[in-house]
């Protein structure tokens, strides 16, 4: 944090994650926090609630240091406040966080908060399944026209952010799932800026952060998680979080949240808070376990292209990795000779790691996007972005990866022929 040479009690993510957020004499001195279930809270005075239903409704700013009276818990709770700041250190450059039921929860807050009749905004493709139904589904009916521009084609991208009428989001998803192609977070904000009414840059960074990419720092607005994945790690709840650079952003989705009721419940918020202190620990490990094993496999017979990031062999690709990511991260995808049979082959054979949608659990995961997350796709879209019906999608958890090379050396191994078509 920059923060830190000139403050020399500024403490690095990893402290700080297990010291803020979390007053003990709030909860009777309990050195973890508390859960506080209430639906709605009592207020210290009527004064109190006036002012603090003037916040809430915008009508006034909380003064620097002020302490305001919690209302009712769609709008906020102990557990989330103490998340929310929490949560701030491990991304570099964020000032505000809001917490969600889901990651789709902190998606579509996005959109709707963003958007407007008539509003455009850019993506990239693949996006992740929900997110593309989103758009497709809900607010391309609406009336919001969704610009689409491959992973990885910095000059579209660019292009298409100079060019587009009232544009309200850039929305990025970069590496792209689950081909991991990357995309030029800081040429996007760039092209973002230089229009005359800047739209926000959001990227959706749950494949690589908090460790190991840091959007904000490259000059987005915005960073969205699904919390489900990395974050929680242990395929054991839902959540999503949002961070930002601006607070009044920040403050922007929670009174759209407060609507649409979709905050991240107390115990969710507190498994979560439980969470973050490891998720450094569990990002390396997982990440040093696929590279190994990803590199490994990159030369069986049976592979005819392994996708990942220190696999890369296109300059624009590799300028982008090494300008915006610290560790290759724990997906790999396989292309398998023998298109969809040999994919099944491979999933049926394995133990170890279980064939389940999701990612960045502790254990491994695998499975074949094209018929079940990116189905929605159609063939023109699938072709476009290179997803084939050969790829198998892995994700690598923290169990011995000599254990989970052999299992996937025997899986190739046993395609055999008969699958070959
Ligand atoms: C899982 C995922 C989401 C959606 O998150 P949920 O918590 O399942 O709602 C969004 N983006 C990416 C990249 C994801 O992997």
């Amino acid at each position: 944090m920059s923060g830190r040479k000139g403050n020399p009690y500024v403490v690095r993510p990893p402290t700080a994650v297990l010291t803020r957020g979390f007053d003990p004499r709030l909860s009777v001195g309990s050195a973890r926090p508390a859960v506080f279930r209430s639906s709605t809270y009592v207020f210290s005075s009527p004064e109190a609630a006036e002012r603090a239903f003037a916040i809430a409704l915008g009508r006034a700013r909380p003064a620097e240091g002020e302490s305001v009276d919690l209302i009712y818990s769609r709008l906020s709770h102990p557990n989330a406040e103490i998340l929310e700041d929490q949560i701030l250190p491990l991304e570099p450059g964020a000032r505000a966080a809001a917490v969600f039921n889901s990651g789709m929860a902190a998606i579509s807050t996005l959109f709707f908060t963003a958007g407007q009749p008539g509003a455009s905004f850019v993506y990239t493709t693949p996006l992740y399944g929900g997110t593309q139904h989103l758009v497709h589904q809900l607010l391309e009916p609406l009336g919001m026209r969704g610009i689409p521009v491959a992973a990885g084609d910095t000059a579209a991208l660019t292009a298409a952010i100079g060019a587009a009428e009232r544009l309200r989001l850039v929305f990025v998803e970069t590496p792209a799932n689950p081909t991991l192609v990357m995309s030029d977070v800081a040429a996007a904000a760039e092209a973002a800026r230089r229009r005359p009414e800047p739209p926000l840059v959001a990227v959706d960074n749950t494949f690589l952060g908090p460790c190991f990419q840091h959007p904000l720092a490259l000059g987005a607005d915005l960073v969205v998680y699904s919390a489900t994945k990395y974050l929680s790690g242990f395929s054991d709840m839902l959540g999503g979080v949002v961070l930002g650079r601006d607070p009044e952003q920040v403050a922007l989705l929670r009174g759209t949240r407060a609507i649409l009721g979709n905050i991240l419940q107390p115990d969710e918020c507190w498994m979560l808070a439980g969470r973050l202190p490891t998720v450094e620990l569990r990002m390396n490990r997982q990440s040093k376990n696929a590279q190994r094993i990803a590199e490994a496999l990159a030369d069986h017979p049976q592979v005819a292209r392994m996708r990942y990031p220190t696999r890369f062999t296109d300059p624009e690709q590799i300028r982008i990795r090494d300008a915006q990511c610290r560790f290759p991260g724990a997906i790999f995808s396989m292309e398998l000779r023998g298109g969809k049979a040999a994919a099944f082959e491979f999933l049926r054979r394995l133990e170890i790691a279980r064939d389940a949608v999701s990612l960045g659990g502790v254990e491994s995961l695998a499975c074949h996007p094209a018929t079940t997350t990116h189905s929605e796709l159609s063939p023109e879209e699938m072709r476009r972005c290179g997803l084939g019906d050969a790829l198998v999608r892995v994700s690598v958890g923290v169990e011995d990866w000599r254990d989970l090379l052999r299992e996937f050396r025997r899986a190739l191994d046993a395609i055999g022929p008969g699958a070959a078509s």
